[in-house]
C-alpha cells in the first residue's frame, strides 16, 4: 500500500477509522467551502478536488429554544448544532462557555454608544475564548481514535489544548513560536510536559505543524487535521450571544481577526439560528477587528481587493498575530456582505483601550480584547459603525496573559509613607 502524504490529499495518513454510530452528532459530511465537493466524515481538512477548506454539512433535527434552555450552562447546551455526539457531556473536557453578556452601559457613554454589549471571554476555564474550539476538537480527536492532541498556537490555543488534554487524559504536544510572552507559555507548560518552543513565528510554526501532521500517524493538530469540527465551536459564541439577548440578533457585531475563523462562523451561526426559526431574520453587520502590525485582511478591505498578501506580524496583540490568515477571504466576503468593515489601531491604541474597557467596566482584557475595543472606538469616530445600533463586543481573552502590553502604562498613583499626613499631603481623595 502507498501512503500519500497529507501535504499532497489534505488528510491525515491513517485514513478513516471506524466510526461509531452517532459520533459527530447531527453533521453528515463534509463540504468544500469554494467548490461545494463532499466528502465522508473523518480526519479530512482539504478538498480532493480543488484543495480547498472542508466545512461541516449537517442535518439537523428539530431544535427548539426550550431544549437549548433545559441543557446545561456551556456549550454542550448546543450539542444539536454541533459536530459532535449526543453523549457528549459524559466524557471529560473543559465544559466552557456560556459567558457573561455584559451590558456596558459606562463604556457605551464615553464612546457614545446607546446600547453596547461586552461578550466576555476572558471567564472560560483557560481564560480565552480557544476552550470552546478545542472542546469540539477534543470530541473528533476522541471519535477517530487520536493518540496525540496537538497544536501549532500564538499562546491561548496552546493553554486550551493542554488543559483539555489533561482533562481527557490524552497526551498533549503544543507548539508555539519561542518569542511567545512568558505568561502564556506558563499557562501551557503546567498542563503539559510537551511544550515545544519553535525558533520562527506563527506562520513557522504551522507550516512546521502541517508536516508533521502528514507524517505522524494518530495525531489530532487541532486547527490542522480536525479543523472543520474544531472550527465550529466558535458557532457557540453567536449562539449565546443571541439567546442571551432574549433569542435575537445585535445590529453590530465586532470581533477581533486572527485566522478569520472566529468571525466566520459567528455569522453561520446567526445564519443557522434564522434557519432554524429560532431567531428573527434581522439585519445585522459584521466587523472585524485587526492590529496595525499584523493588518492582511484590513489592508484588502480598505484596497477594495479580493487576495489577502501575508505580512509579517509586528504587534503586541500576539494572539491576533497571524500573517497568512485562512479564513481572511472569507472575513472580507461577510463584512462586506453585510455592511460591516476591518479596521485596524496602533499598538498604542491598544494599550488606551485595554485600560479604557478596564476602568469603564471593570473587565481585563489581553491585547486580543484592546484591539477589538480599540477598533470599535475607531469605527464610531470614523462613523462606519451606526451609534444608535444595538452593539456587541467580544472579548476573547483575559489581560493577566499579557500584563507586559500595560505594565508600563499603568502603576501607583502615589507611594506614601504610612502616615495620616503623608495621605493628605498625596490628595488621593
Ligand atoms: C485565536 C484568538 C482570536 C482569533 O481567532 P481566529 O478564529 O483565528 O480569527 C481572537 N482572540 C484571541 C484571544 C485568540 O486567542
Ligand atoms: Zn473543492
Amino acid at each position: 500500500m502507498t501512503i500519500t502524504s497529507a501535504r499532497e490529499t489534505g488528510n491525515a495518513p491513517s485514513g478513516t477509522p471506524t466510526l461509531r454510530d452517532g459520533a459527530f452528532g447531527p453533521a453528515r459530511e463534509l463540504v468544500c467551502r469554494e467548490c461545494g465537493t463532499t466528502r465522508e466524515l473523518g480526519p479530512h481538512y482539504a478538498c480532493h478536488e480543488c484543495f480547498g477548506p472542508l466545512e461541516i454539512g449537517y442535518e439537523f433535527g428539530t431544535v427548539t429554544r426550550e431544549q437549548i434552555e433545559a441543557g446545561p450552562a456551556n456549550i454542550w447546551r448546543y450539542k444539536a448544532l454541533l459536530p459532535v455526539p449526543d453523549d457528549i457531556e459524559t466524557s471529560p473536557n473543559t465544559e466552557p462557555g456560556f459567558t457573561r453578556l455584559l451590558k456596558a452601559e459606562h463604556l457605551a457613554a464615553e464612546l457614545g454608544l446607546s446600547s453596547l454589549w461586552v461578550k466576555d471571554d476572558s471567564t472560560n476555564p483557560t481564560n480565552s475564548f480557544k476552550d470552546r474550539v478545542v472542546a469540539c476538537a477534543l470530541s473528533a480527536a476522541r471519535e477517530l481514535g487520536s493518540t496525540v492532541f496537538a497544536c501549532p498556537s500564538t499562546g491561548n490555543l496552546a493553554n486550551a489544548v493542554a488543559a483539555a488534554g489533561a482533562r481527557a487524559g490524552i497526551e498533549t504536544v503544543v507548539f508555539i513560536p519561542s518569542n511567545l510572552e512568558t505568561p502564556k507559555q506558563v499557562n501551557s507548560a503546567v498542563f503539559t510536559e510537551k511544550l515545544i518552543a519553535v525558533d520562527g513565528n506563527y506562520d513557522d510554526v504551522n507550516k512546521l505543524a502541517s508536516e508533521i501532521a502528514g507524517e505522524e500517524d494518530g495525531w489530532a493538530f487541532v486547527n490542522v487535521n480536525v479543523r472543520p469540527y474544531y472550527a465550529e465551536g466558535s458557532k457557540t459564541l453567536g449562539y449565546e450571544i443571541a439567546e442571551q439577548l432574549g433569542w435575537r440578533l445585535p445590529e453590530q457585531i465586532v470581533i477581533p481577526v486572527a485566522s478569520g475563523s472566529q468571525l466566520t462562523k459567528v455569522h453561520k451561526a446567526f445564519q443557522e439560528l434564522i434557519a432554524l426559526g429560532l431567531v428573527e431574520d434581522t439585519p445585522y453587520k459584521v466587523f472585524g477587528a485587526q492590529a496595525h502590525g499584523c493588518n492582511p485582511v484590513a489592508t484588502a478591505y480598505k484596497d477594495g481587493v479580493d487576495a489577502i498578501r501575508p505580512v509579517k506580524p509586528d504587534t503586541i496583540a500576539k494572539s491576533l498575530a497571524i500573517g497568512n490568515p485562512a479564513d481572511g477571504i472569507y472575513v472580507l466576503d461577510i463584512t462586506r456582505a453585510t455592511g460591516g468593515a476591518v479596521e485596524e489601531v496602533s499598538d498604542e491604541e491598544i494599550r488606551e483601550a485595554i485600560v479604557l474597557l478596564a476602568r469603564a467596566e471593570g473587565i481585563f482584557t489581553e491585547t486580543a480584547g484592546g484591539t477589538t475595543v480599540g477598533v470599535l472606538k475607531k469605527l464610531v469616530e470614523t462613523g462606519q459603525l451606526d451609534p444608535a445600533a444595538e452593539t456587541v463586543v467580544i472579548n476573547t481573552g483575559h489581560g493577566l496573559k499579557t500584563l507586559d502590553a500595560v505594565s508600563s502604562a499603568v502603576g501607583p498613583y502615589a507611594t506614601i509613607a504610612p502616615t495620616y499626613a503623608a495621605f493628605t499631603a498625596a490628595r488621593i481623595a
